[in-house]
């Protein structure tokens, strides 16, 4: 029997969730920096280029710190908080597109009070992330923006 073409939207006490989508905790296996982010992907096949994903972060928390060459397309689905693209830094909220370019430094924070969630396309063939080395690091502070966003972190 073929699996129904419907996965109802089915959210629970602790977020949004989707009929049959696995939850996993955000790149549990890696090294990089993130704080109370999960992942549900909602959309991958062999023959499709792209993938779409829901991440859900935490109140408080964040997702790693990160660039690559491939490109985000979000747009927020519930919450509010902040996002770093490049050396800017913006409110977000419901519905709000995000566009993060080719290899530009990136990282999505929950305001302390709401769980900021939020749809994400990429290329399902996709480069691996790099995360900033203690120079990069710096050369971001430099910018206030971002050192204040930067110091909301918890860890
Ligand atoms: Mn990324």
């Amino acid at each position: 029997m073929s699996e129904s073409p419907v996965r109802p939207f089915a959210p629970d006490g602790d977020g949004y969730r989707w009929a049959t989508v696995e939850r996993k905790r955000y790149k549990e296996e890696g090294p990089a920096r993130f704080r109370d982010i999960t992942r549900q992907t909602l959309f991958r096949r062999p023959d499709m280029l792209g993938e779409l994903r829901y991440f859900e972060v935490a109140p408080g928390g964040h997702s790693t710190l990160e660039r690559h060459v491939h490109v985000h397309a979000v747009m927020v689905l519930r919450g509010s908080g902040a996002v770093l693209v490049g050396e800017g830094v913006f409110p977000v909220k419901p519905y709000d597109l995000v566009t993060v370019p080719p290899s530009t430094w990136h990282q999505f924070r929950a305001s302390a009070d709401a769980a900021l969630g939020f749809l994400c396309m990429v290329d399902a063939g996709r480069d691996v992330p790099q995360v900033p080395d203690a120079g990069e690091i710096g050369r971001l502070r430099a910018i206030p923006a971002v050192a204040s966003f930067l110091d909301t972190a918890c860890d």
